[in-house]
């Protein structure tokens, strides 16, 4: 592989923007490979102190395998290796120049990058829309809202801000977006890493192998019965998928628009939030029914 050849993409942005839905999309592509949320790797949340929570493959802990890329012999070697290391060796591992990190934190970013690299590195910004990512709180139990308003504002202006101090060329996600128009959003992604689009990620077929992330994203090739039974084993914080999502889609859909009108109205009255909103290019109305 030529040096010129590898890139390190990493998405930054709150949990719950939808990393995993548009990382398996990404995956499909025959040069990129969406690895997740490698701060969460045991030996790096020791040394970083990012998270809480160590994770493995998400797809082999809901089918129960061993998983080939992040088997335990692999996830201990990449534990000893510095980040940047890390996407070296797992470039090599599955010859795929591409690698996408899900780990979404501004400061696994800060310690995993290096200024030396910065012409193999980019960013891209993920956002979900403030009154969407507010619901998803709710329906997760996590309180109080109006904490999660301030760090989603804090959260995008620090990524804003972090991408102009490390003169990392960045790329504005909206999840919104990607539901709508997947293939236009995909093509946009492709043209920032300099990759020609393909057809096959608009079929995100190929089976994902990722640190962490949300189990709801692998709905589409796994058994609803799977998810469901994983989740009662393990509990919602340890299996961060929305409940809603295991529900029926009229029990889900009545739930989210309960309680809307107040999340729309802390949406709108957190100083400086919508003004944070529209430099990541939502509009007024977006914020409204
Ligand atoms: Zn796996």
């Amino acid at each position: 592989m030529k040096k010129s050849d590898k890139l390190t993409v990493y998405i930054v942005g709150t949990a719950y923007s939808g990393s995993t839905l548009i990382g398996s999309a990404l995956n499909s592509h025959s040069r990129m490979l969406y690895v997740g949320e490698i701060n969460r790797i045991p030996a790096y949340i020791k040394q970083y102190n990012h998270s809480k929570h160590p994770a493995s493959c998400t797809n082999c802990l809901i089918t129960d395998q061993q998983c080939k890329i992040f088997s335990e012999k692999n996830i201990q070697k990449i534990g000893n290796m510095s980040p940047i290391k890390t996407f070296d060796y797992i470039r090599k591992i599955t010859q795929k120049p591409i690698v996408i990190d899900g780990s979404k934190l501004i400061d696994w970013l800060r310690v995993s990058t290096s200024k030396d690299l910065s012409d193999q590195t980019k960013v891209i910004i993920l956002t979900k829309n403030p009154v969407s990512y507010l619901q998803s709180c709710k329906q997760r139990g996590i309180e109080p809202l109006w904490a999660e308003a301030n760090a989603w504002r804090d959260t995008y202006f620090d990524a804003m801000r972090t991408c102009s101090r490390l003169g990392l060329p960045c790329l504005v996600v909206r999840l919104e977006d990607f539901l709508r128009a997947p293939e236009r959003v995909l093509r946009q992604v492709c043209g920032f890493v300099g990759e020609g689009f393909e057809k096959r990620m608009l079929e995100a077929k190929m089976p994902l192998h990722a640190i962490g992330g949300n189990p709801g994203a692998y709905l589409g090739y796994v058994d609803k019965k799977i998810l469901v039974n994983r989740y009662e084993e393990m509990g919602q914080k340890e299996f961060d998928i929305n409940p809603m999502r295991l529900k029926t889609k009229l029990v889900s859909k009545l739930q989210s628009r309960k309680n809307l009108r107040a999340i729309q109205n802390l949406t709108l009255e957190t100083p400086g939030l919508i003004d944070i909103a529209t430099q990541l290019g939502y509009v007024y109305s977006d914020f409204l029914d």
